[in-house]
């Protein structure tokens, strides 16, 4: 692996073994099919896909969370199921739709963010109290909130303290699957903000998943679409919304624009146009 990537996977596949239904046949789900993706330092990588397509499951085998079947994953040039996770700590932090995932509802604020340094080691209490009042600011919460527990906060508010917590052991690498999904659309772009205003002072390399097209494109720097588990095409961001080669990226991009061009472009998961297409034009995978 090349020294400048930051997250490799090579030909990643995960099954997830299906109920049985009433006759007793089981219908596993190909969630993850042979995935092949570098991520490099400084890229912001958008990973889009209408829901179901795999997204979260690619995350948390990014994460180390769930082993994948087959194929190799590397972080920085090491594989996350064999590592500790104090170890992949060191590397990678994510953050996920529901702020309330990464916040546990019995700990004040000040006792979540800092967690990761204590699970780091090193530094005494008062440091790293220290260190989560500097966090609090850098995110843009007041300092009251270092007492607060989640429920006396806003999304957007759970959203920045899930993100200082993220940051507080200084990764390479942040994970963010649908960040703003659960928010209000007037702090969707107030989060989405912050998170490229981070990246620059933290010099963090960004993954960030959604099935918003209009956020992938207001923050990428490449572009992955995803369909059914497969990575159908990966480029530079302005390359896949200028000239998208593959049939889905362009049943995706058409059909969302030609629901109202004023408006920008809408979300995967109310728009279900693209959808509804592809089950009229199932060879397009192949
Ligand atoms: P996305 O994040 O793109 O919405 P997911 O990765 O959550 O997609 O899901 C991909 C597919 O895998 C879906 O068909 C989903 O139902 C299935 N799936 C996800 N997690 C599990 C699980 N723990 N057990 C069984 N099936 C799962
Ligand atoms: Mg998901």
């Amino acid at each position: 692996m090349s020294n400048d990537s930051v997250l490799e996977l090579r030909n990643v596949s995960l099954e997830f073994p299906g109920r049985r239904d009433f006759f007793g046949t089981s219908h596993s789900v190909r969630a993850v099919d042979q995935v092949s993706l570098v991520v490099k330092k400084g890229d912001i990588l958008g990973l889009v896909g209408e829901s179901g397509s795999g997204k979260s499951t690619l995350a948390k085998i990014m994460l180390g969370l769930l082993k994948p079947d087959s194929g190799e994953v590397f972080l920085s040039g090491l594989e996350p199921h064999k590592m500790t996770r104090k170890q992949v700590a060191e590397q990678v932090s994510f953050i996920f739709q529901d702020p309330y995932s990464s916040l546990n509802p019995r700990h004040t604020i000040g006792y979540t963010v800092s967690y990761p340094l204590y699970l780091k080691g090193g530094g005494s209490s008062n440091e790293r109290k220290e260190r989560a009042r500097e966090m609090l600011q850098v995110v843009g919460l007041p300092s009251r909130f270092f007492d607060a527990y989640p429920n006396q906060m806003s999304g957007g508010q759970r959203q920045r303290a899930a993100i200082a917590r993220a940051l507080i052991s200084d990764p390479k690498l942040l994970i963010c699957d649908e960040p703003t999904s659960a928010l209000d659309v007037s702090v969707q772009s107030q989060v989405l903000n912050l998170l490229l205003k981070l990246r620059k002072d933290f010099e963090l390399t960004l993954i960030l998943i959604s099935h918003n097209l209009g956020v992938i494109q207001h923050m990428s720097t490449r572009v992955a679409v995803m369909y059914l588990g497969k990575i159908v095409e990966s480029d530079l961001s302005e390359s896949i919304f200028k000239h998208p080669r593959h049939p889905y990226t362009q049943l995706l991009l058409k059909s969302t624009l030609s629901v109202d061009p004023g408006a920008g472009i809408p979300d995967l998961q109310t728009d279900t146009t693209a959808r509804e297409a592809m089950r009229e034009h199932p060879s397009f995978l192949s």
